[in-house]
């Protein structure tokens, strides 16, 4: 066993924990996801609105941008293009997290983090030291930790995969 893998997340919104947790494909350092609980009630939202929303039938994900206890963002994964061509990684088998490039309907810029920092800025809202929760992900691809991290976003918080 590696140390690395031995993580302490404080979690606000529940107890210190002490967890075994699986290490994400691409974390930024001194960054961490943060983690909730299921029934967390903007988890749910992002939830609710990945469900509405997503135009990715097959992995529907969803995030909404929380500022003062107000959603200040929302946004769900996928386009149309998906829809119209297929997933060219899918035909590559290609790996999460890696080549976004290679189908638009993949892009990071269709990711629920970015669409959602979009629609936050769009609305006139300023997402700095908001937090975003993410549902349908247990991880941030290095494209949308970079669109946080330029947003100032501050806490990233999902479910335990
Ligand atoms: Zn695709
Ligand atoms: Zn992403």
């Amino acid at each position: 066993m590696s140390t690395e893998n031995i993580l302490v997340y404080f979690n606000p919104n529940t107890v210190l924990s002490l967890k075994f947790m699986k290490k994400p494909p691409y974390c930024p350092p001194n960054r961490e996801l943060q983690y909730v609980d299921e029934t967390n009630l903007y988890y749910q939202m992002a939830k609710k609105y990945a469900e509405e929303n997503s135009l990715d039938p097959a992995h529907k994900t969803g995030a909404v941008i929380v500022k003062n206890n107000l959603v200040i963002g929302e946004g769900a994964n996928g386009s149309t293009f998906h829809v119209k061509n297929g997933c060219e990684r899918k035909r590559q088998n290609i790996p999460t997290g890696q080549g976004y490039d290679l189908c638009e309907g993949c892009a990071p810029v269709n990711h629920a983090e970015q669409k959602a920092i979009a629609d936050c800025l769009k609305q006139g809202n300023n997402p700095e030291n908001a937090d975003l929760y993410l549902y349908g992900h247990w991880w941030c691809c290095e494209s949308c930790w970079g669109a946080m991290i330029s947003a100032k976003i501050k806490n990233v918080y999902l479910v335990e995969d």
